[in-house]
């Protein structure tokens, strides 16, 4: 491959296939080039038994309609859990299972009350504006604090220590509508049209001349610019060999935006073994072993999806598939009883944190930090543009928001772009 184009996408995730699409419609040709063998990035979803599919990253369509995946979806045909935001959405249905016992209904309310006050004292403390980690300004103590601590770690695959208050409080959006299809194969639907040259991998970027060279195992690539879609773990890898060296100031907003990792296990039963109570959203944790976030049944299969966080997330993954597998197992267990072990079908479990092509699952700012994302976002010298879902303030971890950074960033690119 050795190619002359306007614009070179490095990377065909949603961020790099929306950036393609809208530079394609303000008449801007671009050659996007994705390291792996396939498109879609951290939107992939795999069969955990024929005609049950799992999303191994993004799985929930956030802000339900406002969505631009919702109507990307309703153009395609493609179904979307629309029935089951209430069970999902609503906190109240929301279980908390402590020692294999669900809390009753004042201590179900103390703990949302908890939710609540940190939360409020997390949003006080982001206003102030000295963005501290939110482990600093919630009660810690509290009986309630287990299931916030691994909704947390969880939610940003980093424990709360290491979460900035402002970053927490610029994302808050609603958990939306599940693809039971696969919100993974709805992006690669959408983006089948996009032309990408896969085991492309960017290996070195010389933006040292007038346009820039992007040099691949396949060949390089002449440009007036380029677009970097890669996650900030890729970034701080060093894995591409930007020449001249990245400045400073964008180094300091890779560092200060580390990838966190949530992994998921996905266990397919052979029946349903959750009953009509079960569906929903749990969180189970107990005096002597480790706690779990549990979807049940959320794209209206008998299935499950488990949640880790953080340092244990990373811990686990490095035991390997079959700790992961047994884990989940164990969690489903101290909700629905012993009995479910002998329904188990299969299981898929995620690595994401020691996944070569992104590091991490997703950009969570350090506390201090949450002002960088910003920084991410910008161009340097009108030749290295950036996007991503890690360049959001709203929107940042999620797969609609790396679809709005390359709508945005193809934007910029064409207000810059100097006629040839
Ligand atoms: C476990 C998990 C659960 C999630 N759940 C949700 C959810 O429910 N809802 C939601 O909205 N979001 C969710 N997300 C987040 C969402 O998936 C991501 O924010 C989004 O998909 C990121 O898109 P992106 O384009 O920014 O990056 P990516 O999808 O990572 O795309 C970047 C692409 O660059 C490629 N690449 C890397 N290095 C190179 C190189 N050197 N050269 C060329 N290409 C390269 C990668 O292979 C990748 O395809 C989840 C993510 C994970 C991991």
């Amino acid at each position: 491959m050795s190619a002359e184009t306007q614009v070179v996408v490095i990377g065909a995730g949603s961020a790099g296939l929306s950036a393609h699409k809208e530079l394609a419609r303000l008449g801007i040709s671009s050659t996007v080039i994705e390291a792996s063998h396939r498109i879609g990035g951290r939107a992939y979803s795999e069969e955990l038994t024929p005609g049950v599919w799992f999303d191994l990253g993004c799985a929930w369509l956030t802000d339900g309609d406002a969505n631009p995946f919702a109507a990307i979806a309703d153009r395609l045909g493609i179904a979307l859990g629309r029935a089951t935001w209430e069970a999902y959405n609503n906190p109240d249905h929301h279980r908390f299972i402590r020692n294999g016992v669900r809390l009753g209904k004042e201590e179900h309310a103390a703990c949302r009350r908890y939710y609540d006050d940190s939360y409020a004292a997390v949003a006080d403390a982001a206003e102030n504006g000295s963005d501290p980690s939110m482990g600093d300004v919630i009660d810690l103590e509290s009986p309630c604090a287990p299931p916030f601590l691994e909704s947390i770690a969880t939610g940003w695959g980093v424990d709360v220590d290491g979460v900035s208050c402002a970053d927490n409080t610029s994302s808050v959006g609603e958990l939306g509508y599940p693809v039971p299809h696969g919100y993974g194969n709805l992006v690669a639907a959408w983006g089948a049209d996009v032309p990408v040259t896969l085991n492309a991998r960017a290996e070195r970027i010389d933006w040292s001349g007038p346009g820039v060279v992007v040099e691949t195992p396949k060949g390089a690539i002449k440009a007036d610019l380029a677009l970097v879609t890669v996650s900030t773990g890729i970034l701080a890898s060093g894995e591409i060999d930007f020449a001249p060296l990245l400045p400073d100031w964008k180094l300091q907003a890779v560092l200060g935006l580390p990838m966190g990792t949530e992994n998921k296990m996905g266990l397919a039963f052979d029946r349903d073994v959750f009953g009509p109570e079960g569906r929903g959203h749990h969180t189970v944790w107990s005096d002597d072993s480790p706690s779990a976030k549990v979807d049940v049944n959320g794209m209206g299969f008998n299935s499950v999806s488990v949640f880790t966080g953080g340092r244990y997330a990373i811990w686990l993954e490095k035991q390997g598939p079959q700790a992961c597998h047994d884990f989940a197992v164990d969690r489903v267990a101290e909700i629905f009883g012993n009995d479910i072990r002998r329904h188990v079908v299969r299981s898929i479990t995620t690595a994401w944190s020691s996944e070569p092509w992104t590091r991490g699952s997703w950009a969570c700012a350090l506390p201090g930090q949450a002002h960088q994302r910003e920084h991410l976002a910008r161009s340097i010298d009108d030749r290295l543009f950036f996007a991503g879902e890690a360049t959001m303030v709203g929107g940042q971890g999620t797969c609609d928001g790396a679809y709005r950074s390359g709508v945005r960033a193809a934007q910029e690119i064409a207000a810059n772009l100097k006629p040839r």
